[in-house]
């Protein structure tokens, strides 16, 4: 299953799925050679068969936006919030986001590494073969340097393809409150020994009411363009401030969560080719009702990408599989929109359009097979791992084992 259309998948394209009944894929030397329907691929000799019959096979799912490594968890939070305290109001008594960096200056590296280890072999197992981690929680020059080394260790040791970001502007530290400016600067003297070690491919920052205004966001994205990186931001999660615009005006890769952004926002997003990576998993866990307006960005010709938001506050899971559902149900995003946004157009939103989410000759053998009779089925049977096994390319990385006994 993928598309015939080059780049992401825009606007009313995204309603277009390429699915094969009868299909088959022949692998070779870890990459795919041949995909079509069985009989097309009949002179193929195959060392080795695997019958897929009543299942569904897709591309490995491309996970675009995770905090993956963090220290701790915050799971005495949840009475807060079921108290009635907000995102913003937690934040502003140093817990939330500011709790999660004293845990992760805390932790060791090699623990980091662990534990980041974990929940990466957790979302493989939900079918992510290709993924994005930031840093974030280290908020000073050591820390953030420690979790994006914990992300350079994993590129070598795992199997996953991840794609590093430095979120280094994702909250303004205890030591520099109300001095967000010289906290900008000293993150953005980063930039040269990230980029010389090859620590990060990407620049994101948080822009959001009581975090990093507009004009400080698009003048730290500057600098990290400056300096070489593409960049990314965590527009209008909350309030409308106008992080669409920016990402239009910066030719960000993506723009993330939107669900605050404006009408001007979505039209200039599409006009201007910055993927939407919705995370509708964050707007679910915090219990809020207004959702990102996926139509209107379908609608106004944008691509749409779907994401975890993976972290320890807002959104605390793996499952992508999950995130498929909650897009059709509170983004009422159609089934095969989803698929396009968790494969190729989440490929795109992290530079991997060119290797990952799709099921090309000559592309990387990242497969899923799923214990499901169709694509539908995924989205609508929520909650749960429909994985039966996960490919990375050719080689066997995870498969459901049943019930002893
Ligand atoms: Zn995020």
């Amino acid at each position: 299953m993928d598309s015939d259309v080059d780049g992401p998948v825009k606007g009313k394209d995204m309603q277009k799925l390429t699915v094969i009944e009868n299909g088959a894929v022949a692998v070779k030397d870890g990459k795919v050679i041949a995909a079509g329907k069985e009989e097309e691929l009949k002179d193929i000799e195959a060392v080795e068969k695997i019958d897929c019959e009543g299942k569904l096979v897709t591309p490995g799912l491309v996970e675009p936006h995770t905090h993956l490594v963090f220290g701790g968890s915050r799971e005495h939070e949840m009475a807060l919030k079921q108290q009635g305290a907000s995102y913003l109001e937690i934040l502003e008594q140093g817990g939330g986001i500011l709790s999660t960096v004293r845990a992760t200056r805390e932790t060791s590296y090699e623990d980091l590494v662990e534990k980041a280890k974990f929940h990466l072999e957790r979302m493989m197992s939900y079918g992510v073969t290709t993924m994005e981690a930031k840093s974030g929680y280290g908020l000073d020059v050591d820390t953030e340097m420690k979790q994006l080394k914990v992300v350079q260790q994993l590129q070598k040791e795992s199997k996953m393809d991840i794609v590093s970001t430095f979120l280094g502007a994702h909250a303004i530290p205890e030591e520099r409150k109300g001095e967000p400016e010289k906290f900008l600067d000293e993150m953005a003297a980063m930039f040269p020994e990230i980029k010389e070690k090859g620590l990060a491919e990407f620049v994101d920052i948080f822009c959001e009411t009581g975090v990093f205004s507009v004009e400080q966001s698009r003048d730290f994205l500057k600098k990290a363009k400056e300096a070489g990186f593409r960049v990314k931001i965590h527009a209008d999660e909350i309030d409308p401030l106008g992080g669409a615009e920016l990402a239009a005006d910066l030719g960000a890769i993506s723009g993330d969560h939107l669900v605050g952004a404006s009408d001007e926002g979505i039209r200039r997003m599409a006009e201007e080719g910055v993927i939407a990576d919705l995370l509708p998993g964050t707007s679910f866990y915090l219990g809020k009702k207004s959702h990102a307006r996926a139509r209107d960005m379908i609608k106004a010709g944008g691509a749409v990408a779907l994401s975890t938001d993976f972290n320890p506050g807002s959104s605390v899971t793996e499952n992508l599989q999950m995130i498929m559902s909650l897009a059709a149900l509170n983004l009422k995003m159609t089934p095969e929109e989803i698929w396009h946004a968790v494969t190729v157009n989440s490929a795109h939103a992290i530079g991997r359009g060119e290797t990952a989410g799709k099921i090309a000759p000559g592309r990387k053998a990242d497969l899923v097979i799923w214990d499901a009779p169709n694509y539908l089925y995924i989205p609508y049977h929520y909650g749960v791992n429909h994985v039966n096994t996960v490919y990375k390319a050719g080689e066997k990385l995870y498969e459901r084992s049943g019930i002893r006994g």
